[in-house]
């Protein structure tokens, strides 16, 4: 049997009408996930639907249909494979609220294509989405300037996009000189298998090889166990189940785990991975795990399992670094909006806001600032309203950055300097 290739959550990004759903059905289409007489049916009904032109995104919008309507085309996952890696697309372009799924941490993402229009060049989204992956931790990422078509093919259209895009990523903290810019029609499938003949003065990698360049991201084994619970079942004949993730560390069988906030202990006496009972998870495995000594009602969603002897941190407080993405008026001390933080929605206060920084620089450019506005990036200390386990980022970034939402829009982001953790027993 082939080993295993390594695996890498891709989350694909930009502006909307850029060509996001498109350029993943793009790339299913050229590695064969997705096949001929499938986008031929799609283009069928399609047309039959009146939707004169036939479009990738066409295949993305329709997934879901499918999926109810039980055709069985694997295709669900949006998963893919380069020579060297399989890719799972984790940000369905679908789903408008790509913040808050980046954040609830099944979709952490490793890696991220950012999708900039040709025609247009970055807008508003663009900006958001590159400044968010890299606060929430995404390091390697490769642009794609889409619609080349639609322009010709223009080198000068691409380098003036390009340049703009190396200002954006370069604000942010990402490397230009990094960072392959790769001219694409995900329309016309140029320069995503195969060097594209319209781009003859394009001497970089085509998209799927730009993929396979991604760097291993570490795998963060040697840390302590955090696995955040998304669900919590009872299975008969075997007990109670809770599922998850595990973002750093190692679950094994026999492990004595603890649940925080719950504050309640277990034996793990089964983990079972895609329907096979395997005896240990490792960092990006979504597991369901047999526990026992706890009741289905002991633990929920937002929980955070970890091992009994270094269990996950309740905080009393904590001070973070944040960023105001958008806010209709100010925040100041007092409010209260909600927190992301991987599976968990808290709410929590803002008790002082400590300094306002240049967001580029990082330099303090104000002690206790007495409100912050949309683009002001700030050290707050925060206080939780309930129980809440969150981390340093420092030590364990997966548990230790957040969005904050109110009012349907995300907010702020950002990530924790230090906890003054609770007590528990
Ligand atoms: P999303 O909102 O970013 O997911 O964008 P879509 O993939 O839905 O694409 C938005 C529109 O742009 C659709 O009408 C697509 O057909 C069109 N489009 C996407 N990629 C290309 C391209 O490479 N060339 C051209 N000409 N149009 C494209």
């Amino acid at each position: 049997m082939a080993a295993e290739k390594p695996h890498m959550n891709l989350a694909v990004i930009g502006h909307i009408d850029h060509g996001k759903s498109t350029t993943v059905g793009r790339i299913l289409f050229e590695t064969g996930v997705v096949q001929q007489h499938i986008l031929d049916a799609y283009k069928k009904e399609a047309e039959s639907k009146g939707k004169g032109t036939f479009e990738f995104a066409w295949v993305m919008d329709s997934l879901k249909e499918e999926r109810e309507r039980g055709i069985t085309i694997d295709i669900a996952h949006k998963k893919f494979e380069t020579p060297k890696y399989s890719f799972t697309v984790v940000d369905c372009p679908g789903h408008r609220d790509f913040v808050k799924n980046m954040i609830t941490g099944a979709s952490q993402a490793d890696a991220a294509i950012i999708v900039v229009s040709g025609t247009e060049g970055p807008m508003e989204q663009t900006k958001e989405h590159v400044f968010l992956s890299k606060t929430l931790g995404i390091n390697q990422i490769i642009v794609a300037i889409n619609k080349m078509d639609a322009v010709q093919y223009s080198e000068e259209k691409y380098n003036e996009a390009k340049d703009k895009m190396s200002k954006l990523i370069a604000s942010v903290g990402f490397k230009p000189a990094e960072t392959p810019f790769i001219p694409i029609s995900a329309f016309a499938g140029d320069n995503i298998k195969t060097p594209s003949p319209n781009t003859p003065w394009y001497k970089g990698p085509v998209l799927l090889a730009a993929l396979d360049d991604f760097k291993q991201p570490d795998m963060p084994t040697d840390k302590p166990l955090r696995l955040p619970i998304q669900d919590v079942y009872t299975i008969s004949g075997i007990g109670t189940v809770p599922v998850g993730r595990v973002e750093t560390g190692v679950m094994k069988k026999g492990m004595k785990v603890s649940f925080m906030p719950a504050n309640v202990e277990g034996e793990v006496k089964s983990i079972e991975m895609h329907h096979e009972e395997i005896p240990q998870a490792l960092p990006g495995d979504n597991v369901g795990f047999n526990v026992r000594g706890i009741a289905k009602n002991d633990v929920r969603r937002g929980d955070v399992c970890g091992p009994v002897e270094n269990p996950p941190t309740v905080a009393e407080e904590f001070q973070a670094q944040i960023v105001v993405l958008q806010h209709p008026s100010v925040l100041s001390v007092g409010y209260t909006p909600v927190f992301h933080c991987h599976t968990s929605q808290t709410a929590c206060m803002f008790i002082s806001l400590d300094k306002k920084l240049d967001p580029r620089s990082g330099q303090v450019k104000e002690e206790n600032p007495a409100f912050l506005k949309a683009g002001d990036a700030a050290i707050c200390t925060i206080q939780p309203t309930r129980p809440l386990v969150i981390e340093k980022a420092k030590e364990l970034p997966q548990l230790g950055r957040f969005a904050v939402r109110d009012m349907g829009m995300t907010v702020a982001a950002g990530l924790v300097l230090n906890v003054k953790a609770k007590q528990m027993r």
